[in-house]
């Protein structure tokens, strides 16, 4: 067994920082790790959402959260409002964390479906504390003292500045030795058995490694323009291709959530920042023009705009392998899934951490190659089904885009779980797939497909039983959301830019 001593990371995106500052902590001293990037080629410059997993990731790395607040100018995210998805007028949101408090054997949904056709219900938001107080623009962090509060359950993840928090990780990582070198590889030398051997960059010198991370972005500077792994394109159920990034003034109330507004071939996001709003419009260019997807984003900016819009262009899919022979593809260089659930950044983390625990020698066993690719193939299908949902489950019919959508088939795997869910209202989370089912349920719910029935086992408690539970759940939440502080006071208070 002969070890890996020295890793090239090409990349200096949010994907080559997250690896770098990651690889840096665990493994200072053991590894030479030299991380290769271009101001020439820039960076993407977007990725401001994030979901609740990305704490493990600031965990690991031993982050103080209001420290890393302040430094990318962040702000607290409770879920995400999902406007006009269902039909135009509607809206939902997806909160992050639990809904209710099971009772017996059943999620609380089920006492809700039940008791729904009666008509003494509240809206299925009032029973989420995430979701009740992004209603009311409060926030606080969960406390752990309060495990028999909602209090105690509130899940939180952050929006920042892309560009600050790579600068933060990058401060990070060259503090633990990571080695960075300015610069534009030009080219890409393979052994004859198909193994990276090395990169040249275009002022001559060749830099040798062990194992290679690329995150170079679309391109796929190793895993693609070198190697020729193939790329799996999922454009027929996910058909945006292209997107414009524009920051706004940041307006009031500062709310502690993203929001989606779905437009006429696409959707529009809404990120607060401290010093600004991130604005985006993601779009298919087969059913609008470039020029009036412009239009429509610039004309829907609620604070005044500070920038020229980014223009990007993606193709929805995934490398065939992410982990090829002594190369593992990283972010965007991976593939890439629109960031409707904002969950590219948890993809590199995820990569990153799974890379880790399946650390090869030089030998780069296949079965470990084999496993890596097993469990990333699975993580990447079930958040795109995930993201499909949104597309589908739509009664809008305005435009040529919602009619493609609302008519396409989809994957097995997402048929299945649809018609699951519409019978009884069961959804089960398979392995270790991301979404929860609180997840799925608030999409399902808020985009329309609401169950036949309800699980046969909520008819042991009596229609009043039912209401009590309810009730007391919704006052509970209601009286709790009561006691928070605004999103704004909580940040002026613990982690003010
Ligand atoms: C419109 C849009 C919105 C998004 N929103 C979100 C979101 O809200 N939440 C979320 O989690 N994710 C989001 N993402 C995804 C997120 O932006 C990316 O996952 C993240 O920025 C990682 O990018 P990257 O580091 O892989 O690539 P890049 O940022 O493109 O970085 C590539 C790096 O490679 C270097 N490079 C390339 N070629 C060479 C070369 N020849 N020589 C030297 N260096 C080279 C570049 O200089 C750069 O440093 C969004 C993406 C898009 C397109």
């Amino acid at each position: 067994m002969k070890q890996i001593k020295r890793v090239l990371i090409v990349g200096g995106g949010t994907a080559g920082w997250m690896a770098a500052a990651l690889l840096g902590k665990l493994f200072e001293g053991l590894y030479e790790i030299v991380l290769i990037e271009s101001e020439a080629i820039g960076t993407v410059g977007v990725g401001e959402a994030t979901i609740p997993a990305i704490k493990k990731y600031n965990e690991l790395l031993g982050l103080d959260e209001n420290e890393f607040v302040r430094k990318t100018q962040g702000s607290f995210k409770l879920g995400i409002d999902f406007v006009d998805w269902w039909r135009k007028g509607e809206r939902y949101i997806h909160g992050f964390g639990v809904i209710g408090q099971d009772l017996g054997w059943l999620r609380m949904h089920h006492y809700w479906l039940k008791a729904r056709p009666r008509g003494d219900v509240a809206d299925f938001a009032a029973y989420s504390i995430n979701t009740a107080a992004a209603l009311a623009n409060k926030f606080m962090r969960a406390d752990p003292k309060m495990a028999e509060s909602p209090i105690g359950h509130i899940a939180h993840a952050f929006q920042f500045d892309a560009g600050l928090y790579a600068k933060f990780l990058r401060g990070y990582a060259e503090e633990r030795g990571i080695r960075r070198r300015e610069g534009k590889v030009g080219s890409v030398q393979l052994r004859e058995d198909g193994f990276v051997d090395s990169v040249t960059m275009e002022d001559g010198e060749t830099i040798a490694a062990d194992l290679f991370v690329d995150c170079s972005g679309f391109r796929g500077l190793i895993i693609e323009q070198a190697m020729q792994t193939g790329y799996e394109t999922w454009t027929q159920w996910l058909p945006c291709d292209r997107a414009m990034a524009v920051p706004c003034a940041r307006t009031e109330p500062f709310t502690p959530y993203t929001r989606s507004t779905a437009r006429t071939a696409g959707w529009q996001w809404r990120i607060p920042l401290q010093h600004r709003t991130g604005n985006g419009h993601v779009y298919s260019s087969a059913y609008i023009s470039d020029e009036d997807a412009e239009a429509m984003l610039l004309a829907n900016l609620d604070g005044e705009q500070l920038a020229e819009p980014n223009r990007l262009r993606f193709v929805t899919g995934k490398r065939r392998q992410t982990w090829n022979k002594n190369c593992v593809a990283i972010g965007l260089a991976s593939g890439f899934l629109e960031p409707l659930e904002s969950t590219s950044i948890h993809l590199i983390q995820s990569a990153i951490i799974r890379m880790v625990r399946l650390l090869p020698d030089t030998a780069f066993d296949p079965a470990t190659i084999a496993e890596y690719n097993r469990q990333t193939d699975f993580e990447y299908e079930r958040i795109r089904d995930f993201i499909i949902l949104h597309y589908k489950a739509t009664e809008r019919d305005d435009t040529e885009f919602w009619r493609y959508c609302r008519d396409m088939e989809v994957p097995a795997t997402l048929q299945r779980k649809i018609d699951l869910f519409a019978a009884n209202g069961r959804v089960f989370r398979e392995d270790d797939e991301l979404f929860t089912e609180e997840s799925w349920i608030q999409v399902f719910l808020g985009q329309g497909i609401v169950p036949r029935g309800y699980d046969p086992l909520a008819d042991i408690k009596s229609d009043a039983q039912v209401a009590q539970y309810l009730g007391n759940i919704e006052t509970v939440i209601r009286k709790c959301v009561g006691v928070m502080p605004t999103h704004a006071e909580f940040i002026a208070k613990t982690c003010a830019a």
